[in-house]
């Protein structure tokens, strides 16, 4: 039986990022750039003021007496100036405004004093300016032709600003992956049914399409799929026309766990069935190739495990790794961070463990304390824990206060 490292490697290995697209700006947020993008403009395009008051010569204003400059034009934003600055002059500017020739510093506003009847300024503060101050140089910011972004990068509100500041109206990343969601199962009923003797909602449904949408993807709700073949297997096909496809159930080892079967009817090449995992030992995993109008698709299939907290952590680790590596992520494995253990841990170490958690962070560090909790069918206990604990395989103890990991939710 694989270890949840080897699946995950496995799962690397095989998905292939989506292939790129564009998209308008206002709907890159969140997706990772298919291409390097380029500056096709010099920021600031010219020498720009960053205050408002007047553009000078340094020299000028050297401190030994309180310099007056006759103010000959003003210049705002927008505007380009036509008078240059020569000795002794000079010119009123807006912040945003291009420096006027000549002039090789900007004195701010707050420290001049403006003499109308004469059209003069005084600098009030008798300091010397140095060149270069309150303004920013030509192409100091980015350059023409200069990359800018580099492919692979997450396409967060910066970099859309950067992306605006540089022209590109149609962003090249990949698309949002379409992920089916398929909950099997004789016992489930609808969530705004009563549920009837032996019978239970659909939960793991609505978490699903949650965890999906939080990790980036587009979730596609199919329903439930009773535990009969033509059913199921009427349903999995619809679920195959998307980019992954997740059933939830039916994946054990029971006379009614049909999943891995029918998936492998349908055509869906099986990867791995059961990983060294508690919660969601029975997790399955497999591809599906097609080819339609000469295009070649696929589809990346999980078996997740029926149990909700089970299902829950087996889509963190696995599914959406694969989603993360759909979206183009650098980066798709599960995010971990390190805390000390508040208490003492015993496990077998013959699966690795994820056990809901809470991080609390405090100015001495980051503590992981260990939820009270009966298992896998307990969602109940788990919606208070905002992480899952790492124990890895292969250890048996973890003493209180040693350093461990956990995923963060
Ligand atoms: P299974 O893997 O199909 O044997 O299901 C394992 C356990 O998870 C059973 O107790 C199921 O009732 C429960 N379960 C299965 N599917 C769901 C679901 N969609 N929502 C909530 N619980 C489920
Ligand atoms: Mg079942």
């Amino acid at each position: 039986m694989r270890t949840v490292d080897q699946a995950l490697s496995e799962i690397l290995e095989v998905v292939r990022p989506l292939p790129p697209c564009r998209v308008p700006i206002n709907d890159a947020l969140g997706r990772f750039l298919a291409a390097d993008v380029l500056s096709d403009v010099d920021s600031p395009p010219f020498d720009k003021a960053l205050m408002d008051g007047y553009a000078i010569r340094a020299s000028d204003v050297d401190g030994d007496t309180a310099a007056e400059l006759a103010v000959v034009a003003e210049v705002s934003a927008g505007m380009v100036g036509t008078r240059a600055v020569g000795a002794g002059e000079a010119v009123r500017l807006m912040t945003g405004a291009p420096m006027p020739d000549g002039a090789d510093a900007v004195v701010p506003v707050e420290l001049t004093q403006f003499d109308a009847a004469t059209e003069t300024v005084r600098m009030n503060r008798a300091r010397p300016v140095v060149a270069g101050a309150n303004l920013m140089k030509r192409a100091a910011s980015m350059r023409k032709g200069e990359t800018v972004l580099a492919a692979g990068r997450e396409i967060r509100p910066q970099e859309l600003g950067a992306l605006a500041e540089i022209g590109y109206c149609d962003v090249p990343c990949r698309p949002v992956p379409r992920v089916g969601v398929l909950a099997t199962g004789d016992e489930l009923v609808e969530v705004g049914e009563t549920p009837g003797p032996g019978q239970i909602r659909n939960s793991n449904e609505t978490m699903l399409v949650a965890q999906i949408r939080r990790a980036g993807g587009e979730p596609q709700p199919l329903g439930i799929a009773r535990d009969n073949r033509d059913d199921l297997r009427a349903k999995i096909n619809t679920g195959l026309q998307y980019d992954m496809l997740l059933l939830s159930g039916g994946v054990s080892a029971g006379k009614l766990d049909l999943v891995p079967s029918e998936l492998a009817a349908a055509g869906v090449r099986p990867l791995f069935h059961k990983v060294r995992v508690k919660p969601g030992k029975p997790i399955w995993f497999g591809v599906l190739d097609r080819s339609e109008d000469g295009d070649s698709r696929r589809c990346y299939v999980f078996g997740l495990p029926g149990n909700p907290v089970s299902s829950m952590v087996c889509f963190e680790l696995f599914a959406r790794t694969a989603l993360r590596s759909l979206m183009g992520d650098p980066q798709p494995s599960p995010p971990l961070q390190k805390g000390r253990l508040a208490e003492t841990f015993e496990c077998s170490g013959e699966r690795a463990t994820y056990f809901p958690c809470r991080w609390e962070r405090t100015e001495t560090g980051s503590t992981i304390r260990l939820i009270d909790w009966r298992g896998s069918a307990d969602l109940r206990s788990a919606i208070d824990a905002d992480g899952l604990a790492v124990f890895p395989i292969g250890e048996q103890h973890f003493a209180s206060g040693s350093v461990i990991e956990m995923i963060p939710w």
